[in-house]
């Protein structure tokens, strides 16, 4: 589709540059997955800066995670060469804050973040919880610091006495990133005045996985007459659990009355069958496709995790090899005129980081190279911090070389990292390392990094990737494997999902179809390993609300009958 404006908005469509040109006042945009959103945003960031005289500096990006903040600021960098724009994670941006208000927030300068680990061995000597209680009462503070209700108060004793301790120490914690400016804007009219001033317009991605304390914090910096863009996919909201609450577009719009809504209604990203299986799942009308009909969505039912996996490593040597002629057909139809798929172009997808360990024997022992996001938080891992500890330790070399020494002499014990995650933590960290300008700034963005960092976008590995950490993303080809009930939807102890978190499992489910651009692959295991124990586990509930034509139907005399199911063996 052409767009009706020349300049940075050439490669916009006329939904998309509509919406990039709407610059004046608070603007909504709400759209499905592959829609452009996040290309529209960079358009509209390029298109203050070139056409309505903005400073790139001005204009400030916000989104989730450090990956997000590289990517966007990768594609901001292409659209206005040599003139950074300011790109920050909710966390970033509190912490510049912060760093620049230490006084007025109650901190000392050089104030620390700490991870869990630390937060939680302190909440255990100041109440003398056990360590189980201390981890679900760490999870209750976090809760009700993200929620309204965003006083020390409501997280009870326990969380006062953490507070002081932290304090006391000059310590803040992942919430107070957040928390502390936002109050800090609210009680200091001056300060909110002067950050204002310095970012005149605000773009906030991925924002249906906002927390009140993040709403809060862009809304004071946004000021009264909302010079404010939010993008996100109510239909992709994942992370409630952490106290986001997509009904923000709706707090948005009762905030700001005047706020403009723009849809955008046509998906650039995937196959019109993909399309078409994605919104059947989630019962909404599908979303104009610009791309064909592609390959059948395959499901593949194997017999355990160790089969689904080795199914997955077989797939992508075929499809590496050219063997596979569905794959063939779909690349046949992509604009990028690739006829070869590479390693990078796979992704396979889970919903809990215990499913890696059946992926990554079976890709070891293929031979396939593959990447992966981190169990939790890097910072939260033992081996991490038994490293950065022999860090600190060791006087002599540049940071990098002592951190290749220290992870060289953490002890066994101490390492929760399997040998892959931790070879990628050390990657991961050696380069933040070389990228930092100090130590302080290096323990800093330690500190921050979240699951998606270790993931290296640019490395020609297969991603394994939690559903969660591939947000945003996008692969040629996508396996979204265990597919079954108590994994997808997960429920916790067997215990059936309750209805709201049911319904974020299914948006789960619809995130990771819609990564798929030109082939989408389900697995699902007829049994599996539940501690220790094997279990026959039904086929997931979401397959049955996939439509029946859009996947391939079973041979006739296959094993297993299962109604609703459509069974592939590609061999
Ligand atoms: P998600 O909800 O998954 O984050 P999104 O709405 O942010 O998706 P993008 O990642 O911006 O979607 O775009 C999806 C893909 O479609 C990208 O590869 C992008 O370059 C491409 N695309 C978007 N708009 C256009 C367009 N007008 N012309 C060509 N390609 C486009
Ligand atoms: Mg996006």
């Amino acid at each position: 589709a052409g767009s009706p404006r020349g300049g940075v908005l050439a490669g916009l469509d006329a939904d998309q540059a509509e919406a990039a040109a709407a610059v004046d006042g608070p603007v909504v945009v709400l759209a499905g997955p592959g829609s452009g959103k996040t290309r529209m945003l960079t358009h509209r960031i390029a298109h203050l800066v070139r056409d309505h005289g903005l400073t790139p500096a001005e204009c400030l990006a916000v989104t989730f995670t450090r990956r997000a903040t590289e990517e966007l600021a990768a594609r901001l960098a292409a659209l206005l060469p040599g003139a950074p724009v300011t790109v920050h994670s909710f966390h970033t941006l509190g912490l510049a804050i912060l760093r620049a208000h230490a006084a007025e927030a109650g901190l000392a300068p050089g104030f620390r973040i700490a991870a869990d680990p630390e937060r939680a061995a302190l909440l255990v000597a100041e109440t003398g919880l056990s360590e189980r209680e201390a981890a679900a009462m760490l999870r209750a503070i976090s809760r009700s610091k993200r929620s309204g209700l965003a006083d020390d108060a409501a997280a009870g004793a326990a969380g006062t006495a953490l507070d002081a301790a932290m304090r006391a120490r000059n310590l803040v914690d992942f919430d107070d990133l957040i928390r502390l400016p936002a109050a800090l804007l609210a009680a200091e009219p001056g300060i909110a005045a002067a950050w204002r001033g310095r970012f005149r317009h605000i773009v906030a991605d991925e924002f249906q996985d906002v927390d009140d304390a993040q709403y809060r914090l862009l809304l004071l910096l946004a000021g009264p007459e909302g010079r404010l863009c939010v993008i996100g996919d109510p239909n992709q909201a994942i992370y409630g659990f952490r106290g986001a609450d997509a009904a923000c577009f709706a707090r948005f719009a009762a905030d700001f009355p005047a706020a403009r809504t723009f849809r955008l209604g046509r998906n650039y990203r995937s196959t019109g069958t993909i399309v078409a299986a994605a919104a059947s799942l989630i019962g909404a009308p599908p979303e104009g496709a610009t791309r064909p009909m592609g390959a059948p969505i395959a499901l593949h039912v194997a017999a355990d995790e160790r089969a689904e996996a080795e199914f997955v490593a077989h797939t992508i040597e075929e499809m590496i090899g050219g063997h596979d002629l569905l794959a063939a057909n779909a690349l046949a139809g992509r604009q990028s005129g690739a006829d070869r798929l590479g390693f990078a172009d796979f992704a396979v997808l889970y919903r809990t980081d215990g499913q890696a360990a059946a992926l990554r024997a079976a890709f070891d022992h293929a031979g396939i190279p593959f990447k992966k996001s981190a169990p939790a938080r890097i910072a939260d891992h033992a081996g991490v911090r038994a490293a950065l500890a022999a860090v600190a330790r060791q006087a002599d070399g540049t940071l990098g070389d002592r951190l290749a020494a220290a992870f060289g002499s953490v002890r066994e014990g101490r390492d929760d990292l399997d040998p892959a995650t931790r070879a990628e933590a050390e990657r991961w960290l050696t380069a933040i390392a070389a990228s930092a300008p100090d130590e302080a700034a290096f323990g800093e963005a330690v500190a921050l990094a979240s699951e998606a960092d270790f993931f290296d976008p640019r490395a020609a590995r297969v991603a394994l990737l939690t559903i969660h950490a591939a947000k945003g993303l996008e692969f040629p080809v996508v396996f979204v494997v265990g597919l079954d009930e108590g994994l997808l939807p997960f429920s916790f102890g067997g215990m059936p999902p309750e209805p709201d978190a049911l319904a974020e499992e299914r948006r789960l489910c619809y995130v990771a179809l819609t990564r798929a651009q030109d082939r989408l692959v389900l697995t699902c295991a007829a049994e599996r390993s539940v501690r220790g124990a094997r279990r026959a586990v039904p086929p997931s509930r979401f397959l049955a609300d996939l439509p029946p034509d859009v996947l391939v139907r079973p041979a006739r005399g296959s094993r297993r009958r299962r109604p609703a199911v459509h069974q592939l063996d590609l061999f």
